[in-house]
């Protein structure tokens, strides 16, 4: 089964961190190609960047999220374009809005978000956006960047039919998580179902975010991504070897990840 492509993990956060062989080797078992290592402030941008340097199967992204807004110091922009300046650099991100829990005034996430989509625009990069509870802000902060949306995924998305449809109205990309998998998330099924299919990725968001029918793993991994792939199958009526096929080709795509994919999917 397979290829999958997990478009957004935490693989040097502290829970997978002391494991990452033993990660990578179970997600190749399962037939887990490549992982987008994800970061959401500067230190974990630079372990990112550190193993997508030793694992020609890791890429990374460099940002700063909404929680770590407020400890944007003056030369974070610098790092994070020094970052991106690594050929292993696939986006600029974790950042946005999280309206849910505030650890940021909301003030300065915007102001870092939206100097992170303009240090994007300026450097030709994708972004990954992290919206929680702040859609109609994290909406008009992108419009207002002047950044086209068809560089932006929005990642492990929860909005319900009416938010997705904003989204995909811009043009960008939804990355959807293991909260699909979930008993609660029949409006989130609905939204799996709605999306274009060469809008869609997969992705875990781990160590968080474990998948039916394995919830109860405290620690989630990429090889969990094929839960989140069948669930989605499931709910749009294709195969998961379809879904595989489509979600990785999007991913290359999306990512830019320089790798030739099957013949015949635009
Ligand atoms: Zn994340």
């Amino acid at each position: 089964m397979g290829p999958f492509i997990d478009s957004h993990c935490h693989l040097t956060h502290d829970r997978l961190a002391g494991q990452v062989q033993a990660v990578l080797d179970r997600a190749a078992r399962a037939g887990v190609v490549t992982m987008i290592c994800a970061s959401s402030d500067l230190a974990e941008s630079r372990r990112s960047q550190q193993l997508a340097r030793l694992c020609d199967r890791v890429y990374f992204t460099a940002g700063l999220g909404p929680h770590e807004a407020a400890e944007a110091g003056e030369k974070y922009l610098a790092a994070l374009e020094a970052l991106a300046g690594d050929p292993r650099c696939v986006a600029l991100g974790e950042c946005g809005l999280d309206y849910h829990y505030d650890f940021s005034p909301r003030p300065v996430q915007q102001r870092v978000f939206a100097e992170q989509l303009a240090l994007a625009r300026r450097l030709g990069q994708k972004v990954v956006v992290h919206t929680r509870e702040a859609l109609a802000d994290t909406l008009a902060i992108v419009r207002d960047s002047g950044l086209d949306a068809r560089e932006v995924v929005f990642h492990s998305f929860t909005e319900p039919l009416p938010g997705a449809q904003a989204v995909l109205d811009t043009g960008a990309m939804i990355g959807l998580s293991g909260i699909v998998t979930f008993a609660r998330s029949d409006p989130l099924r609905r939204v799996a179902a709605a999306v274009p299919a060469d809008r869609l990725l997969i992705e875990t968001d781990s160590p968080y975010l474990s998948p039916e029918p394995v919830r109860e793993m405290k620690t989630n991994e990429p090889a969990n991504v094929v839960h989140v792939a069948s669930c989605l199958a499931g709910a749009r009526g294709v195969s998961c070897q379809e879904l595989a096929e489509r979600t990785t080709h999007n991913a290359r795509r999306f990512f830019d990840l320089g790798i030739s994919s099957a013949p015949g999917i635009p």
